[in-house]
């Protein structure tokens, strides 16, 4: 199976209670092909939500733009989700980018300004810990590449946009 955020599959549950719908993904999932899990509605957390970042790696600190500390509910969605992704045998994932709990190729810097940093969301880090091999849905051509399916999903992909 291959994991994938929530929100890239057109689930409306973003921050701003909308979604990130990247059409071909929404196609492996229709196939049966895909497992989808959103950390942080899975922690507890409502959509609509204020928007969160990580102020601190270590000791792991996350907080909403109304500096309320939502670091318990991102570190319990993340291992629900991780439950899911291993009880579905989840080797590969495609993860939100820029996400506190899935970007695995940068996260904004904690100033709510949308100054993005070296590092990875909650979720996308525990995946990686776990083996799971992670890209963001900026990387489809590598992704298809590295599971060996270019030809047989690669059309899914060619009308496929984010929106
Ligand atoms: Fe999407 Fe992940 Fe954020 Fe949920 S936690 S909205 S799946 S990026």
């Amino acid at each position: 199976m291959i994991g994938v955020s929530a929100c890239l599959i057109g689930e409306n549950c973003t921050y701003s209670g909308k979604n990130n719908l990247v059409l071909g993904l929404k196609r492996l999932y229709e196939l049966g092909e895909v497992v989808c899990v959103c950390p942080e509605v899975m922690g507890g957390l409502s959509t609509p939500r204020n928007p969160a970042e990580i102020q601190s790696v270590e000791p792991l600190l996350i907080t909403t733009n109304q500096q309320v500390d939502v670091t318990k509910e991102y570190l319990e969605g993340a291992k629900k989700a991780m439950s899911i992704f291993l009880a579905h045998d989840v080797k590969v994932a495609i993860l939100k980018f820029r996400s506190p709990s899935c970007g695995c190729d940068g996260i904004y810097d904690g100033t709510f300004s949308h100054t993005l940093i070296d590092g990875q969301g909650v979720f996308a880090k525990m995946c990686e810990e776990h083996g799971i091999k992670v890209f963001h849905e900026k990387q489809i051509e590598e992704f298809l590449k590295y599971i060996g399916k270019e030809d047989e999903y690669g059309t899914y992909f060619k009308d496929s946009t984010s929106i």
